[in-house]
């Protein structure tokens, strides 16, 4: 067992990291066609990691070429799934192998504390990648119910190229829950990952060829969304889309993929997730201190984040003061320090968006029971408190838009009917949480609750085993557990006469 780490011990590591910095095509290691980098920034002090390759359409072609020629090939698409499996049994290994490096490059690139990235970051996608890989030669086709004179089976094919395009707030792991099925099910892909945190993709895509992923079956394209991202959901010769991030770009895709070549197109967009406490919960201070974890995890930089707390007005103000306890005891520390609750916010531009919310709140209303402002460190930065508001209306900015910071409304409510209005009242159906000790009514809130997850008395369960996906605009399709093997598959049809 390795010792637990110091923050000496990591600063050590990343002054010795050299991340990769071109794009991964074809198996190689390439520049982008013009030349063109970004500097890739850490949130922690403002260093420049790396200069990164600004891919733009004529890299995304020659990556969607390769892609296509490695699924033609058939070296990977055509092998038989207790091979593939082999393989990304072996990425999960190798992944778990690096997983200092991984979590330090998650850590550095985006701002989250080193323990969150080790432990549920790499953890995680580990885990994503060894579940799904243990599963393909376990997932059969079907026998259609015919009479005696036909046969009619249904079966799972590749799509062909995928183009995934991720997010900066789990960047690797957002990453593993589009490459793992859609690797596992024989397809060839292309990622295109954050401008705001590329570099732990561009290594998995090393430990991806060392695993045994042929070349040109796994690439990754580093660059901005309009450059980038955006000839990659048109691409005439890309068969799925799948994607992670805000609602308005999810839209914008499921536009191109319509206007492009009807490309198959998945979108896991945004939240805004009610959280509803009843004076009946088994623990309420326990039930206080998942909802401070559950909005000020990761920064509140979590699509999942329990970012609207409803609370059962007779228990509102002593509810109020517990979370504000635990939320003050989660006060942002350098992303390195291995007790860090909280590090830096991705960039300067998301800690001004969310700075601008927090003055929103105020100006509409609000009453600031802990945080609100900027924290300044030694190291500059970008640091905001945790944030509690009080006395929030249902039509308030703070209470509808997402945040994406840790910035929570609690609103109060009366009875049952009057949360379910409030908590289904948004335009955002990923996930919700309820805390009573009415079994009766667990379920039936969890009925009613629009959303794609429910948790009753915690808030944030689950594994691979179900899948996680959001109703309304937060998204459709799902991501993990085999139900994530629907987005990478075609189903056929094949009939065959059986008369003599
Ligand atoms: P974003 O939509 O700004 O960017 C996501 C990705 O899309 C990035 O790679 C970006 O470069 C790319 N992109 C941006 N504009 C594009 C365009 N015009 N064409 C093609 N690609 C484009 O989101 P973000 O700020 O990176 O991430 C935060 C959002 O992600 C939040 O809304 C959060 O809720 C959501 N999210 C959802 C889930 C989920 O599973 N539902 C998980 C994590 C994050």
């Amino acid at each position: 067992m390795t010792q637990p780490k110091t923050r000496i011990d990591w600063e050590h590591l990343a002054s010795r990291l050299s991340p990769r910095h071109q794009a991964f095509i074809d198996g190689r290691w390439v520049d982008a066609a013009s030349g063109k980098t970004f500097d890739c920034l850490s949130p922690i002090d403002g260093r420049v990691l790396a200069h990164v390759a600004e891919c733009g359409s004529e890299d995304i072609d020659r990556a969607v070429r390769a892609a296509r020629r490695a699924f033609d090939k058939g070296d990977w698409s055509q092998a038989r799934p207790a091979a593939r499996k082999k393989v990304l049994v072996r990425f999960a290994e190798l992944i778990n192998q690096h997983a200092d490096e991984l979590a330090l490059l998650e850590s550095l690139d985006m701002g989250k504390p080193i323990s969150d990235a080790l432990n549920v970051d790499v953890a995680a996608s580990v885990r994503c990648m060894s579940w799904t890989g243990e599963a393909i030669d376990k997932v059969y086709g079907e026998v259609a119910a015919t009479g005696p004179d036909e046969l009619g089976l249904v079966t799972r094919e590749p799509l062909g190229v995928v183009g995934a395009i991720v997010p900066w707030n789990f960047p690797m792991l957002m990453a593993s829950w589009k490459i793992a099925p859609a690797l596992a099910m024989g397809n060839s892909v292309v990622l295109k990952p954050s401008e705001k945190s590329p570099l732990s993709a561009l290594r998995l895509a090393e430990l991806a060829i060392e695993a045994g992923i042929p070349e040109g079956v796994f690439n990754v394209v580093p660059g901005f969304g309009r450059g980038a991202g955006e000839p990659l959901a048109m691409h005439m010769d890309v068969d799925g889309l799948v994607f992670t991030g805000s609602t308005a770009v999810g839209k914008h895709l499921m536009v191109c993929a319509g206007m492009s070549n009807m490309k198959r197109a998945y979108m896991e967009c945004g939240g805004k997730s009610p959280n509803i406490v009843f004076a009946d919960a088994p623990d309420l201070e326990q039930a206080a201190r998942a909802a401070a974890v559950g909005i000020f995890y990761n920064q509140g930089e979590v699509c999942t984040a329990a970012s609207r707390l409803l609370v059962q007005r007779s228990v509102k103000d002593e509810f109020v003061a517990m979370v504000a306890k635990f939320g003050a005891e989660m006060q942002p520390r350098h992303p390195l320090d291995p007790g860090a609750p909280m590090g830096a916010m991705v960039d300067e531009a998301q800690t001004r968006r969310v700075l601008d919310y927090i003055a929103k709140g105020q100006a509409e209303g609000g009453r600031v029971v802990i945080g609100g402002e900027r924290l300044q460190t030694v190291d500059g930065g970008c640091y905001i408190a945790p944030t509690i508001f009080d006395d929030v209306a249902h039509g308030h900015t703070i209470a509808r838009e997402e945040i994406f910071g840790p910035v929570l409304s609690v609103i109060g409510f009366d009875d049952e009917a009057e949360a379910l209005a409030i908590a289904n009242d948004s335009e955002y159906g990923l996930a919700a949480g309820v805390f009573t000790s009415d079994i009766s009514r667990a379920h039936r809130v969890a009925r009613k609750l629009r959303a794609g997850s429910v948790w009753v008395n915690y808030w944030d369960g689950g594994d691979m085993t179900a899948p996680f996906g959001g109703y309304k605009q937060s998204g459709n399709g799902r991501d993990k557990s085999l139900h994530a093997f629907d987005k990478y598959t075609e189903v056929k049809a094949t009939w065959i006469n059986l008369a003599p």
